[in-house]
């Protein structure tokens, strides 16, 4: 079987390309290899989504995902290993035995919480190391917790920790955060968050196999039941380091029409080497792909 256009991801973007090229009548087959929205589930509050007041992120995840369900747009659940160039047609391989080829491909596989690399941390993940205060955050009701970053993440998820649990600290390696005035103002009325500047976590001690404690620059521990770590991102963009369309970042390089490098190879969403990461504009890089993919093959 051969596709016009395999989208690779389905966050905000890639279900905004699915819906966009669904509608413009494209074969379309969209590969995700976990849970449709993307990270977009992990977001307490939207509220600068256009038509959406204020909705949860799995919310509004959910009801994206319903609109591509009722377009009957073609969707699996599977990883994509790899993707190269076969004659005019790109080959999407998932293993030895299944792959797809396409005319057309656009990637939204968005990016993934970044590691602080310390010893215990991997194997202290889902055991009071979490990246996902909507997800955990009830479970640590009433303890002590901390969250490292000071940007839009850490602060916001700060903010919604400092409702559920007795104390939040915040550890931030630089001396003023880089989160939005508005929610530095919001964090501001809180009374329970105790900011930590010019820290780093230098080591995670664990009890018990879980977390008991946090060091702070080599010196002061922290007893806490739970790390929720926001400090940034990486692009997930592995399965395509062979086709010369990546920054040094492994973001992925794109002209105005999201279109990489490589003919027909599109990209969209948070992989993107970009300034604004932003649901909204995401959805706007989705449509933009999708109606280029579609002007490609009609002019092939
Ligand atoms: P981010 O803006 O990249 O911030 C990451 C934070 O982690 C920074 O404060 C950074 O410190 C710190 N950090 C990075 N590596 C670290 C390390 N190894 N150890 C300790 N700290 C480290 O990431 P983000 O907050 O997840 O935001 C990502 C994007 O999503 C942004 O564009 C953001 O605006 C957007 N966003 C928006 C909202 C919203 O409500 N509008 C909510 C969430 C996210 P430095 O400051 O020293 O670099």
């Amino acid at each position: 079987m051969k596709y016009d256009l395999i989208i690779v991801g389905m966050g905000p973007a890639g279900i905004t390309a699915a819906i966009y090229a669904k509608r413009s009548g494209l074969n379309v087959l969209c590969l995700e290899k976990s849970m449709p929205g993307g990270l977009l589930n992990y977001i307490d509050n939207v509220d600068n989504f256009p038509g959406e007041t204020n909705i949860s992120g799995s919310d509004l995840a959910f009801k994206m995902f319903e609109q591509l369900k009722s377009l009957e747009v073609d969707y699996k659940t599977k990883t994509v290993e790899r993707i190269i160039i076969e004659n005019d047609l790109k080959k999407v391989i998932i293993s030895d035995d299944e792959y797809y080829y396409t005319k057309t491909v656009i990637i939204a596989t968005g990016r993934s919480p970044k590691k602080l690399g310390l010893e215990n941390e991997k194997e202290l993940y889902g055991k009071g190391i979490s990246t996902c205060a909507i997800c955990d955050g009830a479970l640590y009701k009433d303890k002590v917790v901390a969250v490292v970053g000071g940007g839009n993440s850490a602060i916001s998820e700060a903010i919604y920790l400092s409702n559920i649990c007795e104390k939040v600290y915040i550890i931030h390696r630089r001396d003023a955060l880089r989160a939005d005035d508005k929610l530095v103002k919001c964090l501001d009325k809180k009374n329970n968050i105790e900011i930590i500047y010019n820290s780093n976590i230098t080591a995670i001690d664990k009890e018990n196999d879980r977390i008991k404690s946090i060091t702070i620059n080599d010196k002061n521990k922290i007893d806490i039941a739970c790390l929720f770590t926001y400090i940034g991102f990486v692009p997930m963009t592995s399965f395509v380091n062979t086709l010369n369309i990546l920054d040094e970042n492994g973001y992925i390089l794109v002209d105005c029409n999201n279109e990489t490098n490589i003919k027909g190879i599109f990209a969209v969403g948070d992989i993107v080497k970009k300034d604004i990461y932003q649901i909204i504009t995401s959805c706007g890089e989705g449509a933009i792909a999708a109606i280029n993919a579609s002007k490609y093959i009609e002019g092939e």
